[in-house]
C-alpha cells in the first residue's frame, strides 16, 4: 500500500459535469495507479447552496462511472467525518491553532487570516476605496503539471465569516492537512486559489501536498470553459441515453490526459497502468460529443452479444420502449433477443434503438414518404410483391443465406435481380429505405409477419 493519498472534494451545488466526473477520475486513476487512497469528501459548509438531491447525483453518477471511493460517505475511514458539514470541531480546533500561532485578526465580526509582512496603505480605483496591503515574497506553487507557478498574495483574507461559517479555502485546507492528503488533482480554475492554500500551509507549519492544476474543458463551439448547462455536459445524461459507462470514462480519461501514440480506446486497467501525471497536458481539452458518441458505439460493437442484450434490456425498460411502441404486453424474449442482436452492429448508440427497431414490435410502424415513392416508382413493384407473397408462403426462412438463396432463385425465375425485389420488399415489412438486411429481417419477423405485411402494401395499391 502506498502512502498516497488523494482526494475528489465536490460541493454538492450543482448537477455533476463532465468536469466534474474528470476531476474524481484523474484522481481515482492516480490512487489506482500508485496504490494509495482515494477519498471522497463533501465540501458542503455552503448550507444555503447545497442540496441532498445535488449530493445523491454526485454518488450515484460516480458509482456509474465506477470511480468507488476506499474513503468518504458511506465507505468509512480513519480521517472522518467526511461531510464538511460535520466537521465544525475539526475546524475549531485549527483555528485555534492559527490563533495561537498568532495568525488571526477579527475585522467586521469575520475572523481574517494574517499574511506575513509589512503592511501599507492604497487607493484601489476598482473598489474605490483605500485598502491594506501586505509586502510579501511571491508564493511558490510547484505544480507537476504547470511546474513552478508564482504567485502573489498581498491582502488579508477572511477564513471564517461574520455568520460564524468557515470560508472554503480555510476548511479545504485544514481538511488537507487532517486528511493528510499527499497529493491535490483539481482543475486549473483553482489555481488562483492555490497560493491562499500555501499561505496557509505555511501558517499551519504543514508542508503544502503535491499540487497537479488539470488543465481546463473548452465547450464545443466557441471560447470558453465547459459548463454545466452547455450541451452534453451532465454525466446524468449519458446514464438515460443509455450510454456505457466504461466508454464514458476511456473519453473523459483523454479529455486534458495523453497516453502516448494514437492510443484511444483502452481497457480501464491499461488506463490505470498509464496514467501518471506527467502525462496530463497543460493546454486545455475540447470537449467533442461526436468523439465521446463515436468511442460509446465502438464499446457497444465489442460488447459481447450477452452484455448487449442485457444493456439494451435495461435501456428498453428504463425508457418504457414498448409501452410507447404501443405494445400491451412485451414480446416473447428470445424474438427481443434476435431483433437487439441485429441491431448491435448497426447502431451507435443505444438511443438509436427505439427508431431503428420499431417496426419489430407493431403492425402500426410509421412510412418513410421517400423510401415510399423511391421503391414505388421503378419497375413494376405491384407484381414483385405479388410474387414475393406467393414465395414466403413456402420458402425456408431459417437462415440468412437460405432466405438469400431463395430470393436469389425467384428473381432468376423471372429473369430478373434480387435489387428489384429488395426495396419493395423493405418498404413492405418496415415502412424505411434502409435497416439490417433484408434477409435477416425477413428471418426475424417470420412468415406470418411478412406475408402480412408484404400483402398489406399490395392491397394498398389496389
Ligand atoms: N469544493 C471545491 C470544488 O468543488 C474543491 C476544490 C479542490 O479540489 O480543492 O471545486
Amino acid at each position: 500500500m502506498s502512502t498516497v493519498r488523494v482526494r475528489f472534494a465536490p460541493s454538492p451545488t450543482g448537477f455533476f459535469h463532465i468536469g466534474s466526473a474528470r476531476t474524481a477520475l484523474f484522481n481515482w486513476l492516480y490512487a489506482r495507479h500508485t496504490g494509495g487512497t482515494f477519498v471522497l469528501r463533501i465540501e458542503d459548509t455552503d448550507a444555503a447552496r447545497n442540496s441532498e438531491a445535488f449530493l445523491a447525483v454526485i454518488y450515484d453518477s460516480m458509482k456509474w462511472l465506477g470511480l468507488t471511493w476506499d474513503e468518504g460517505p458511506g465507505a468509512g475511514g480513519d480521517y472522518g467525518p467526511y461531510r464538511q458539514s460535520e466537521r465544525a470541531a475539526v475546524y475549531r480546533e485549527y483555528l485555534e491553532k492559527l490563533k495561537a500561532a498568532g495568525r488571526t485578526y477579527e475585522k467586521d465580526g469575520a475572523t481574517w487570516f494574517r499574511l506575513e509582512g509589512e503592511r501599507y496603505e492604497v487607493y484601489d480605483e476598482h473598489r474605490q476605496k483605500t485598502v491594506t496591503k501586505v509586502k510579501t515574497a511571491p508564493i511558490v506553487i510547484d505544480d507537476a503539471i504547470r511546474g513552478r507557478v508564482e504567485r502573489i498574495e498581498d491582502e488579508d483574507f477572511v477564513i471564517v465569516r461574520s455568520d460564524g461559517n468557515p470560508v472554503f479555502h480555510f476548511v479545504n485546507v485544514v481538511d488537507d492537512i487532517a486528511m493528510e492528503i499527499t497529493h491535490v488533482i483539481r482543475g486549473e480554475d483553482h489555481l488562483s486559489n492555490s497560493s491562499k492554500h500555501v499561505a496557509l500551509f505555511q501558517a499551519f507549519g504543514v508542508k503544502p501536498p503535491q499540487f497537479a492544476h488539470i488543465p481546463l474543458i473548452l465547450k464545443q463551439n466557441g471560447p470558453g470553459k465547459m459548463s454545466k448547462r452547455d450541451q452534453g455536459a451532465l454525466i446524468e445524461e449519458y446514464q438515460t441515453r443509455g450510454y456505457l459507462p466504461e466508454a464514458v470514462v476511456n473519453y473523459i480519461s483523454l479529455l486534458g490526459w495523453n497516453p502516448g501514440g494514437d492510443l484511444e480506446k483502452m481497457p480501464i486497467d491499461d488506463i490505470v497502468a498509464k496514467f501518471d501525471l506527467p502525462g496530463v497536458n497543460q493546454s486545455n481539452a475540447r470537449f467533442d460529443d461526436k468523439k465521446m458518441a463515436h468511442m460509446n458505439m465502438l464499446y457497444l460493437l465489442a460488447l459481447p452479444p450477452e452484455r448487449f442484450i442485457a444493456a439494451a434490456r435495461v435501456y428498453f425498460t428504463k425508457h418504457e420502449v414498448f409501452a410507447k411502441a404501443g405494445v400491451t404486453s412485451d414480446p416473447p424474449a428470445a424474438y427481443v433477443d434476435e431483433v437487439l442482436l441485429l441491431s448491435q452492429p448497426k447502431i451507435k448508440g443505444l438511443e438509436e434503438l427505439p427508431a431503428y427497431t420499431s417496426y419489430f414490435w407493431t403492425e402500426t410502424y410509421p412510412t418513410d414518404e421517400k423510401a415510399r415513392a423511391k421503391a414505388l416508382g421503378k419497375g413494376d413493384p405491384q407484381a414483385r410483391l405479388a410474387e414475393l407473397g406467393e414465395w414466403v408462403q413456402s420458402a425456408d426462412l431459417a437462415t440468412d443465406a437460405g432466405i438469400e438463396a431463395g430470393l436469389k432463385a425467384l428473381a432468376e425465375s423471372k429473369g430478373l435481380g434480387f435489387g428489384d425485389y429488395q426495396a419493395v420488399a423493405r418498404l413492405a415489412v418496415t415502412g424505411l429505405g434502409a435497416g439490417p438486411s433484408i434477409t435477416a429481417i425477413f428471418r426475424v419477423l417470420g412468415r406470418e409477419r411478412v406475408a402480412a405485411r408484404l400483402g398489406r402494401l399490395a392491397a394498398s395499391l389496389g
